[in-house]
């Protein structure tokens, strides 16, 4: 089973994605390659492990969860990197050892791996969080799967779920809940009924078919370039035939070409959904639109507050700072700046 506890809110709305034959397309932000980072630092702090910390954002970052531990009572307190695997069959959870995430080993299990976890046996309570490098509100999901997991690992009677958003500035408590064995049980079962459109279901004659909307995107769904219904919205702006997307859209790179075709169409798809975008913005009524069963879709605003860098620096100048000290401010990293293409001489 391909679906871990961080994709049970996409599972539940969707399972197209999640069959054994679904082309998957492998992803390697900066994003996740730091988010990885800051999970082995603060994993090794927890255990105890003499890590060297790398100076900059990553060090402020731990430094902020590391306080945040300290603050709940210290590193002996939790237990860290503890992963689970649900048989959905037969509704019961086991705690289970792997390396790097790999749970290849438990192909019928829904597995998943909590950053933090508490527990008071005797009273039949516990505690799961979760670190999120990124924006943590929408790791609900996630951290209710994983409540669900320890829950009938244990037999709990409830359990207490927090999302842990670390910045430089400090750790962000979000997603805060608790779950007693009435709301564990209806995790389950809105899994399992999702289960019901697995492999396993289909080979028995059911049918699964994608089920588009905000959780495409929004949940990260790791089959979308390869999504039939994805593919019929694209040929539908007439940028890309749709016999083209199938036979293009892998994930396999076959040529030089191929993979600079890739790149022509996704920026051209990308400009294409932005255009779209735009003009459901711009025909939007006021007060936004109402649907049939009364949801509403609206333009909201936030605050946020953005540092003023020419405004810091103009103000350093005045109370004294030469550029050089201001230059000394200034981190200077490498970052790739786009894919180019340079013609043969
Ligand atoms: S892109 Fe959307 S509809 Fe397609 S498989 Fe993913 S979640 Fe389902």
């Amino acid at each position: 089973m391909r679906v871990s506890a961080s994709k049970a809110g996409l599972y539940t709305r969707c399972q197209w994605w999640a069959r054994d034959d679904a082309p998957e397309w492998p992803s390697d932000s900066d994003a996740m390659k730091r988010g990885s980072e800051f999970h082995r630092l603060i994993d090794a702090h927890i255990k105890g492990g003499a890590t060297p910390i790398p100076d900059g954002e990553m060090a402020d970052m731990v430094a902020a969860a590391a306080a945040l531990v300290d603050y709940l009572g210290g590193r002996e307190m939790f237990r860290a990197e503890i992963a689970f695997a649900w048989d959905p069959m037969l509704d019961d959870a086991i705690e289970i050892q792997v390396v790097d995430r790999d749970y290849s080993a438990y192909p019928h299990c829904m597995c998943g791996t909590a950053d933090i976890v508490w527990l008071d046996l005797e009273a039949g309570l516990g505690f799961v969080s979760d670190w999120k490098s990124g924006d943590g509100s929408k790791a609900g999901d996630q951290l209710r799967c994983l409540a669900m997991m320890l829950a009938r690992t244990y037999g709990l009677s409830r359990v207490d779920v927090e999302s842990w958003e670390v910045s430089a500035s400090g750790v962000n408590i979000l997603c805060r809940e608790s779950l007693d064995e009435f709301a564990i049980d209806g995790i389950a079962a809105e899994l399992q009924q999702a289960f019901k459109a697995s492999d396993y279901y289909m080979e028995q004659g059911y049918e699964v078919h994608p089920n588009p909307g905000s959780h495409c995107a929004d949940m990260y769904c790791p089959a979308v370039a390869s999504c039939p219904a994805v593919h019929s919205a694209i040929s539908q702006t007439g940028l890309v035939q749709a016999s083209e997307l199938t036979r293009k859209f892998v994930p396999k790179i076959e040529s030089p070409e191929h993979a600079a075709w890739l790149l022509d169409m996704s920026r051209a798809v990308t400009k294409a959904a932005y255009a779209v975008k735009d003009a459901v913005t711009a025909a939007m009524p006021e007060g936004g639109y109402v649907m049939t069963d009364g949801t509403r879709l609206y333009q909201s605003t936030r605050n946020v507050q953005r540092l003023d860098v020419s405004a810091l620096k103009a103000l350093a100048k005045a109370r004294g700072a030469t550029d050089a000290d201001i230059e000394s401010c200034t981190r200077r990293v490498q970052e790739p700046a786009g894919i180019r293409m340079r013609k043969a001489k």
